[in-house]
């Protein structure tokens, strides 16, 4: 069973702007998939329309075998659970600790009410610690997140997403800021979680040779539509 699958899915801005053309695609449990086209391709709309930060205007889009184009509420929240998402910016609270960003992973699907009041339990920290150590990061735990180098910025965002227990780790070009040793680090993390822990990922690059460094299939965008989808035969190490 697959675990994304878009149905004849389009997007049109509200400015009239196609986002997205009768894209058919599916997504099978634990693949490393990459994205890749051009700046205004549509790569981005295509990983919103997943965990519904878009909407579609037309079509089906099922993840983890949930039609999720209507969802609302609490469905929606359990959506944005299984779904994580890390961005170019990495989006975390700068003035504040990595311990402190990680957690917020955690609360971010409950009421807004505890995350205002730091209710972290003893099992929240712990989980904190675990996740961090697995973008090796422990050491970092009390620093503050504005003191690390942008690649570790971006493993305490995986950090903080894996508070969620993903299923799924929807990257939106998270490399597009770096230098090439950090940019390393961060997809060596996302492949560890795909490899270790089976969650399924999907990144968004502009670099095609490191997505065939990195990727199970890679596609390829173009105005709007899927213009290429093919599968990478990669020799690796444990062949
Ligand atoms: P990519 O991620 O490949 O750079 P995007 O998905 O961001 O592409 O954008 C696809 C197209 O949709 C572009 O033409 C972009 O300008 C347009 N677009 C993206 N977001 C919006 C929006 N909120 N309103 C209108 N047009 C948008
Ligand atoms: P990305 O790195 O995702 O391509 P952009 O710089 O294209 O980011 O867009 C930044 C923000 O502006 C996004 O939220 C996107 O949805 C929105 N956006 C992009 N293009 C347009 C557009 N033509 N009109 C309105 N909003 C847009």
């Amino acid at each position: 069973k697959s675990i994304i699958e878009f149905k004849d899915v389009n997007k049109i801005y509200d400015n009239g702007t196609v986002g997205l053309k009768d894209i058919n695609l599916t997504v099978q449990p634990g693949e490393f998939l990459v994205v890749v086209g051009l700046s205004g391709a549509g790569k981005s709309t295509l990983m919103r329309t997943i965990n519904q930060m878009h909407r579609p205007s037309s079509g089906s889009v099922l993840v983890d075998g949930v039609e999720v184009t209507d969802l609302k509420g609490r469905a929606l929240r359990e959506l944005r659970r299984k779904v994580g998402m890390i961005f170019q910016n990495f989006n975390l609270v700068k003035r504040t600790t990595v311990e402190h960003n990680v957690l917020s992973g955690k609360i971010s699907y409950y009421p807004t009410w505890k995350s205002l009041l730091n209710l972290y339990t003893k099992a929240d920290k712990l989980q904190a610690a675990e996740a961090l150590d697995r973008v090796n990061l422990l050491e970092k735990l009390y620093m503050r997140a504005d003191q690390l180098s942008g690649g570790q910025q971006q493993r305490v965002a995986i950090a903080r997403t894996l508070m969620q227990d993903p299923k799924i780790i929807l990257a939106d070009e998270p490399i597009a800021s770096l230098d090439p040793l950090t940019t390393r680090a961060v997809m060596n993390d996302l492949k560890k979680l795909n490899q270790e822990d089976g969650i399924t990922v999907v990144v968004n690059l502009h670099s095609v040779p490191l997505a065939l460094e990195y990727a199970d299939r890679i596609v390829g965008m173009r105005a709007g539509q899927l213009v290429y989808d093919e599968p990478i035969n990669r020799v690796t190490e444990s062949d």
